[in-house]
């Protein structure tokens, strides 16, 4: 069997690492063609150096001499800039695209990889919360495959195999609720971000970290799982579920529920997008009934985590809002991370960037640029 020669978008990241180490113990299966990187030119060309990929790209044009110069005696070649990320994806070697860029940074180039007949396995998220519609739409008429890589969405994915024939009534996708679960608003006026940073089940980016903390990212979760599985709105619920065993449920048309279960440990989601429809052995670690005598359920708190309410109303406003909704949040949570903007006050920009950035129904690619575009800058004005 030919080896998967599969692009790693982002692989110096939390998802981009974790990918290497189950390429790593699948040399027979996989084959990394492809690896690109925002800054760490260090840790590239270490990965480089051991994969031995066709083409690196070093988003940070200052630091591609530096890799270049470690890679001069290879075969590899070595390419800097967003636009490069455009052209490796296109490669002849390429069967899937592992994108774990952050942010709607990844939204270019998993249009372009679609449109070359790539499969995709997603953890970038921003891509469907962008710019879903078009995305999907793509991708149906390119006959690839969207390969879910956040865990819920992975953990939907594989409640549905076998089940094509029915039609899905509604998702819970499950929340640990972060590290801020039950704390009120009078709490959360004075939190940092090293509380925010310390998630209790997942170790991962700081984005999506401190995302988790506001459940801006269930939020995300939710308008990427409306575009993924094809629902409306109302079909998509968020459960809290603080222990995360549960990774996800599906209920079909007779109330029967699936859901699947497992530690949390991204590796399992990151393999099966990659290995799908077969499951690979592996030695991950199994889950003990006895660790967990508790699994525990309940309902997120919508007026403390605004988030992901705004989140939902965007959704069902449609057109661009989804776009600017994660524009600013890109912008507020970066913030945050260098103290310039509290912890509630985020949801607060939010909410003013949304009313300010001008609607469009039926936006184009260009248009989703211009909005994210357009929302970075209001968003910007408002904390300054
Ligand atoms: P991370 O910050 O650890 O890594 C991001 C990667 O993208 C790095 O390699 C970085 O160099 C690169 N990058 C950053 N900005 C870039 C830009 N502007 N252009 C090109 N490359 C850029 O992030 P992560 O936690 O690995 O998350 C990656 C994606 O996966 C996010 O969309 C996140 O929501 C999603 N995700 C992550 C997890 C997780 O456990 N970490 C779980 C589910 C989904
Ligand atoms: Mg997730």
């Amino acid at each position: 069997m030919n080896k998967k020669g599969i692009a790693v978008l982002g692989s110096t990241g939390s998802i981009g690492t974790q990918t290497l180490d189950v390429v790593r113990a699948f040399p027979d299966l996989f084959h990394v063609v492809v690896l690109t990187c925002g800054s760490n030119a260090t840790l590239l060309v270490a990965q480089a150096l051991e994969f031995l990929p066709d083409a690196v790209v070093i988003i940070n044009e200052e630091q591609v001499d530096f890799v270049k110069s470690k890679l001069g005696h290879t075969q590899i070649a070595v390419y800097s800039g967003m636009q490069a990320l455009e052209e490796v994806v296109q490669f002849e070697s390429v069967d899937v695209v592992l994108n774990a860029i952050v942010g709607a940074a990844g939204l270019r180039p998993t249009v372009k990889a679609i449109s070359c007949g790539k499969d995709i396995a997603l953890a970038n998220k921003e891509t469907l919360v962008v710019a879903g519609e078009l995305v999907m739409s793509l991708a149906s008429q390119y006959q690839v495959k969207m390969l879910p890589v956040d865990s819920e969405h992975s953990a939907i994915f594989q409640c549905l195999v076998g089940e094509e024939a029915n039609p899905i009534e509604k998702i819970y996708i499950t929340a640990s609720g972060g590290p801020f679960r039950g704390k009120d608003r009078s709490i959360l006026t004075s939190v940092t971000k090293e509380h925010a940073l310390k998630h209790p089940n997942w170790v991962m980016g700081a984005k999506i970290t401190i995302d988790s903390a506001s459940l801006m990212n269930k939020g995300l979760e939710v308008i990427e799982a409306k575009w993924l599985f094809d629902l409306k709105v109302d079909q998509v619920d968020v459960i809290v579920h603080p222990q995360s065993i549960v990774h996800s449920l599906v209920q079909f048309q007779d109330g029967s529920l699936k859901a699947q279960l497992g530690l949390p440990d991204m590796k399992l989601p990151i393999q099966y997008a990659l290995s799908y429809p077969n499951r690979l052995k592996n030695t991950f670690e199994r889950f003990n009934f006895m660790d967990y005598p508790e699994l525990t359920f309940e309902k997120p708190d919508l007026e403390t985590f605004r988030n992901l309410a705004l989140a939902y109303d965007s959704l069902r406003k449609g057109g661009n809002s989804a776009c600017v909704l994660n524009a600013a949040n890109e912008v507020v949570v970066d913030a945050f991370l260098k103290d310039k903007i509290s912890f509630l006050g985020m949801s607060d920009v939010i909410e003013t960037v949304l009313q300010k950035v001008n609607y469009l129904a039926r936006p184009s690619l260009d248009d989703y640029i211009e909005s994210d575009y357009a929302a970075r800058r209001v968003a910007q004005e408002i904390i300054n």
